[in-house]
């Protein structure tokens, strides 16, 4: 029988309501949560870890780092075929894309959490353990990188984003959906991920600013964040990636002073391109050096650019780091 190691790591499928306050907080222990997975003994054995109790907005970039070191040294031992890692769903994209680009394995790992805690009718901390375990034990799974398990549903860590703050199918795919399913404790992928490059990293140079754009806004953010020592900075362009005239002169300040600038779009679906040739439109970003980040969200594209920044500044790598495994 393959053995799953299931890493517990807060998140709300880790809490109950404190009757005081009336509000979820961490509670339960890991074996506490394992046990409510009944009938998981038949699938695999299982070897529990407690790595925190965090809800995930005091989740920080280096105990992400620490957590990928963690999965590393499990996935490197000849007797774990998987790894299941238990996460708050706030920040769980960011934990997971952060794991897919510093982790090389071919063995599944899955993030999974829970959108409704332990107090509420219709937990879902158990089904999704499950499901993950499932995920984990399958051979379909493995060389796909990390996956993200909810409602039944498997999402790869590089496409996946929170995009509903309530719905137990809140992990969702823009532009193409799931890339697989777990139906009766099977698991059925439908379509492939374009895979990037991996680097294994010591340390976190996690000082990057995201700046989201709106009407009439200027370089004041983008200057702000160059006189504070910012490393690196994404910004959120409206549309095809255009932003407006005003901040401009703060892009080209960045990029004079060594410091990478990515854009991505804040639509939630479609890419960037350099389309728009008029000043801050996507073909006049480009022409300044800025770096396209494809389809991304703002928050998982800055956890790539993290990646690169930790690995080295040179600017080549970086670009071509950021832009690998994107269009
Ligand atoms: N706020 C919680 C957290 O991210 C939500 C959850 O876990 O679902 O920790």
């Amino acid at each position: 029988m393959k053995k799953v190691a299931v890493i517990f790591n807060g998140g709300t499928i880790s809490m109950k309501v404190d009757e005081r306050i009336q509000a979820a907080v961490p509670s339960l222990s890991g074996e506490e949560i394992m046990a409510m997975v009944t009938g998981i003994e038949s699938y695999a054995k299982i070897e529990s870890h407690t790595f925190s109790d965090l809800p995930s907005p005091h989740v920080t970039p280096e105990l992400m780092l620490e957590l990928s070191k963690k999965v590393r040294a499990l996935v490197e031992r000849e007797d774990i075929d998987g790894v299941v890692i238990t996460h708050g769903t706030d920040t769980l994209e960011e934990t997971a894309y952060l794991l897919d680009l510093t982790l090389i394995t071919n063995k599944p790992v899955v993030i999974t959490g829970a959108m409704r805690s332990s107090s509420e009718l219709g937990y879902d901390g158990p089904a999704n353990l499950a499901a993950s375990i499932c995920t984990a034990i399958s051979e379909e799974a493995k060389g796909r990188g990390v996956l993200v398990c909810f409602n039944g549903e498997l999402n790869s860590a590089r496409e996946v984003t929170k995009a509903n703050s309530m719905a137990l199918n809140a992990f969702r795919t823009p532009n193409f959906g799931p890339i697989g399913i777990v139906d009766n404790n099977n698991v059925i992928f439908y379509r492939k991920c374009p895979k990037g490059k991996h680097i294994v990293i010591d340390k976190l140079n996690s000082h990057i600013a995201l700046i989201k754009c709106v009407a009439g806004m200027d370089e004041e953010f983008i200057n702000f964040a160059i006189d504070k020592g910012y490393k690196g900075i994404v910004i959120e362009a409206m549309g095809r990636g255009n932003i407006p005239p005003k901040m401009v002169e703060g892009v080209k300040r960045a990029i004079n002073n060594n410091i990478p600038v990515v854009v991505v779009s804040r639509c939630f679906e479609g890419r960037v391109f350099e389309s728009y040739g008029y000043e801050g439109g996507g073909k006049n970003l480009r022409d300044i050096g800025v770096i396209f980040g494809d389809n991304m969200q703002g928050q998982k594209v800055r956890i790539k650019l993290m990646v690169a920044l930790s690995h080295s500044s040179n600017m080549k790598f970086i670009k071509e780091f950021v832009e690998d495994g994107l269009y």
